[in-house]
């Protein structure tokens, strides 16, 4: 009887000490994933401690609560939207469009073909596209 006790409690202490370590392991593990993961998100040096300490100090608690505050979006992320962004504005800056309706128009048309709004006036002296508030021709000087 006592032999089966005895071994009972040895069973007993190697799993305790089993899932210490694990535990112990995945506590640590959270605490490099946070890691990497809020640098990935911030360069912010307090933010970068402070999720740190809270996954260190409130041990899987602690990663949830991360996972609820973290910033949403990662720098790589950020990045790519503001080029989105930037290519975005560029293209609306470099079409061409009637003031007076807004229907795209090439660049070297005299009137919108939609509206009929007149776009360039034409040099009278050489025939090249003015622009509508050039009070003389670039091209030839009248
Ligand atoms: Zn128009
Ligand atoms: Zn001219």
């Amino acid at each position: 009887m006592d032999a089966i006790v005895e071994q009972l409690g040895t069973a007993l202490r190697a799993a305790l000490v089993f899932l210490g370590a694990f535990g112990l392991a995945l506590w640590l593990s959270t605490a490099i994933w946070v890691f990497r993961d809020i640098r990935a998100r911030t360069r912010d040096i307090f933010a970068v401690l402070l999720a740190l300490l809270l996954v260190l100090l409130l041990p899987f608690a602690g990663m949830l609560l991360y996972l609820l505050l973290r910033p949403r979006e990662t720098l790589a992320e950020q990045y790519e939207r503001s080029l989105e962004e930037e290519a975005l504005l560029q293209e609306i800056e470099e079409r061409n469009v009637c003031p007076a309706c807004h229907e795209s128009v090439e660049d070297d048309f005299l009137l919108c073909p939609n509206c009929s709004t007149r776009l360039k006036n034409r040099c009278t002296n050489c025939t090249r596209m003015m622009k509508l508030d050039w009070n003389i021709c670039p091209y030839c000087g009248t």
